[in-house]
C-alpha cells in the first residue's frame, strides 16, 4: 500500500515550502518572497497571478530551478531543487523541465521540426516518432515542419516552442507570459493548445501572466501580493480573476 506521503509525492509536480527570495542586502533590500508554500497538483494547469511587483516571476524562476532561493524548499516531484548543485540542477531542467518564455527563443537557422526535436537531439536522447507525430498534430504544426521561425507567424513560432516543450514529457512545463508577444487570436490558440495538453496529455503546466483572459485558460489561479499568497480559484473565468485582482487594488 502506498503511503499518504508517497501518493502525495505522486500527485503533486511542485512544491514550496517556506519560500523566501531577498535581492540586494541593506539598504536596497527587496524581498521579492516572504514565504510561500504551495503545491502544483500533477497534471493541471496553474496560473499565477497577481499586481506587478508581486513576485510572480520571482516565484516561477525560483520554482524552475533558474534562480535560488534565500530560504525554503522546491521539490519537483521526489526531487529536491534546493539540494542540488548547479550541475545537477542544468541536467534537471534539461531532462524534466520545458520552458515557454514570451520570446520564442528559436534558433532561426533551423527548422521548425529540428526546433522542437533539438532538446532531445542535445541530451543525445532518440526522437519517439510516434510522440512527435501527436505532439505536431495536436498542435497543429504538420504543415509547417520544414519551415524556418521567419517563415511562420508569432502564433505558430509560440506552437513551436510549446512543441519543443511537450515532446520530452517533462514533469512540468513553466510558461512566462507565453502569449505576450501574441495578438488576441494566435494567444487564444496558444493558450488552447497548453489546456489541451494538460486535458489530453496529463501535462503539469504553471504560468505567470498579468492577463486575467490568459488565467481564464487554466483549471487554477492562484493570486500573489507583496511576496505572498492571497488567494486562488478553481475553474477561474477572466471576470473572477479580474473581482480579485480589483479587491487587491490591483
Ligand atoms: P512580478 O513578476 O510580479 O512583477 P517580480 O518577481 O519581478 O514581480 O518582482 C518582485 C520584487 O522583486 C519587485 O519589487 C522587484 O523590483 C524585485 N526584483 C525582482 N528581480 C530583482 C532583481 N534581480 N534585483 C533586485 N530586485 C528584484
Amino acid at each position: 500500500m502506498m503511503t499518504i506521503t508517497e501518493q502525495n509525492k505522486r500527485t503533486v509536480a511542485v512544491q514550496a515550502r517556506g519560500l523566501r527570495k531577498t535581492y540586494g542586502r541593506g539598504e536596497t533590500e527587496v524581498a521579492a518572497l516572504r514565504g510561500v508554500d504551495l503545491d502544483f497538483p500533477a497534471g493541471r494547469f496553474t496560473a499565477i497571478m497577481g499586481p506587478s511587483g508581486s513576485g510572480k516571476s520571482t516565484l516561477m524562476h525560483c520554482l524552475a530551478g533558474l534562480d535560488s532561493v534565500t530560504a525554503g524548499t522546491i521539490h519537483l516531484g521526489e526531487t529536491e531543487l534546493t539540494a542540488l548543485n548547479d550541475k545537477a540542477l542544468t541536467q534537471l531542467r534539461r531532462d524534466r523541465i520545458g520552458f515557454v518564455f514570451q520570446a520564442f527563443n528559436l534558433v532561426p537557422t533551423l527548422t521548425a521540426e529540428a526546433n522542437i526535436t533539438l532538446p532531445v537531439a542535445l541530451a543525445g536522447g532518440k526522437v519517439d516518432a510516434e510522440w512527435f507525430a501527436s505532439v505536431t498534430t495536436t498542435l497543429g504544426l504538420t504543415d509547417r515542419l520544414k519551415h524556418k521561425p521567419h517563415e511562420l507567424s508569432g502564433g505558430q513560432q509560440q506552437r513551436v516552442a510549446v512543441a519543443r516543450a511537450l515532446l520530452t514529457r517533462p514533469d512540468v512545463i513553466f510558461g512566462d507570459e507565453p502569449t505576450g508577444n501574441l495578438d488576441s487570436r494566435s494567444g487564444a490558440e496558444v493558450l488552447g493548445m497548453l489546456r489541451r495538453s494538460s486535458r489530453e496529455m496529463g501535462q503539469s503546466i504553471i504560468m505567470v501572466t498579468h492577463d486575467p483572459v490568459a488565467a481564464s485558460y487554466a483549471d487554477r489561479v492562484v493570486l500573489m501580493n507583496d511576496g505572498v499568497l492571497v488567494g486562488e480559484l478553481d475553474h477561474p473565468t477572466a471576470e473572477t480573476v479580474l473581482a480579485s485582482l480589483a479587491s487587491l487594488g490591483a
